[in-house]
């Protein structure tokens, strides 16, 4: 394990922005993980994984710990369901195929989202009408300060949308070294309901979806709406769709009416973030190299120089115009660092 100094982090996170790292360390083993930690208990500690959720508006003066702990295995299985870990460093992308090759199913909704398995809990990832939660059994986690491993079962969690523990009580304490999750082997719950699914379905004459047919239409789908962060830096979406209580969402619907919403329990709405942008006038804005997509209002982009603070900046600008218009305001869903 060699310890790097002043390691640029340009090519580490899907933005593609210049940022240096003071010390950086990439760990390929859970006892590497555990030396790592107990040799640099006084230095400050950021940790990495695919570098897909993080927006750096600044260098980072800690020890980067890039997690890349590789491996995946069977725990245990009955007639109906296989339990799976897999290390925190696998590619989730990767392991969601390695899924559906064994036909287990339960992941395929969630295809082609960047990052790492370790990562997925900390936000609890969804797409397309299914989120981690729905399959997640279980994760290790070792405790930073004294390098303990716990295992956090889904109820310790606390899993809401794109909220976990791991972002709140637990916030920068522990790093996640594998994920158990429990698929279907058989009597798989197809779900094609959500977004484009089935219109991508039957584009392609398939009337009896499988995994990979989801899997498949997903990947199609969200090819054609999100920018390649190979080709365009990016970070999904930047701000999480707004939670309102239905009652003080009643009065800006009156002023609305054609503003889109979604029944999400009894006393609340979920908004779509994109469509207030959209209606705002600002998807497609460019400010320089940091700008609004331009056909995905939800996503801001770094068009080849932008600086993490020029993304901020613009970011403030859209929920500033958001708020100013609708008296809404939406939260950033990436990590700013
Ligand atoms: C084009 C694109 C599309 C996307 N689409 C979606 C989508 O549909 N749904 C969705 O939910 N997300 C989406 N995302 C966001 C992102 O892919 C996920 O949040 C992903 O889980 C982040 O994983 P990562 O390994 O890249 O995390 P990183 O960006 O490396 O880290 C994110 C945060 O988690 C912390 N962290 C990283 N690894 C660990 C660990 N092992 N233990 C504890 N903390 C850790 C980091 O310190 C940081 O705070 C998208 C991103 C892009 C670029």
């Amino acid at each position: 394990m060699k310890i790097l100094n002043h390691f640029s982090l340009k090519n580490y996170t899907t933005f593609g922005i210049e940022a240096k790292a003071e010390q950086f360390v990439a760990v390929h083993s859970v006892a590497d993980l555990k030396s790592i930690l107990e040799q640099n208990k006084t230095k400050k500690k950021f940790v990495l994984g695919g570098g897909s959720n993080m927006l750096l508006t600044k260098n980072i003066e800690a020890l980067v710990i890039h997690i890349d702990l590789k491996g995946k295995k069977i725990l245990k299985e009955d007639a109906d369901f296989v339990w799976v870990e897999s290390q925190a460093g696998e590619n989730w992308h990767e392991f969601v195929l390695y899924t559906i090759e064994q036909n287990f199913g339960g992941l395929e909704n969630m295809s082609l989202i960047p990052g790492n398995v370790g990562t997925t809990p900390v936000q609890n990832i969804g797409a397309y009408g299914t989120e981690i939660k729905d399959t997640f059994v279980s994760c290790e986690a070792m405790n930073i300060e004294n390098q303990e491993i716990k295992t956090f079962t889904k109820e310790e969690c606390h899993f809401g949308y794109r909220e976990s523990v791991f972002k709140n009580e637990v916030k920068d304490q522990y790093i996640i070294v594998s994920v158990v999750f429990k698929l279907r082997k058989q009597n798989h719950k197809i779900n094609t309901s959500y977004g484009d699914i089935t219109a991508e379905l039957e584009k392609n004459k398939v009337t009896t979806p499988t995994l990979k047919d989801v899997s498949n239409a997903v990947i199609a789908i969200r090819k054609s709406k999100l920018p390649d962060p190979a080709e365009l830096g990016n970070s999904g979406s930047f701000f999480k769709n707004p939670i309102l209580l239905k009652a003080d969402f009643e009065p800006i619907h009156q002023k609305f009416p054609e503003m889109k919403f979604f029944d999400i329990s009894e006393t609340e709405v979920k908004v779509p973030a994109g469509w207030l942008i959209e209606q705002a006038g600002l998807k497609g804005k460019r400010f320089g190299d940091a700008g609004i997509h331009k056909n995905q209002a939800l996503v801001l982009v770094n068009y080849g120089n932008a600086t993490g603070q020029e993304i901020l900046d613009v970011s403030k600008i859209v929920q500033d115009t958001v708020y100013n218009m609708f008296g809404i305001h939406i939260e950033a869903e990436v990590n700013i660092i």
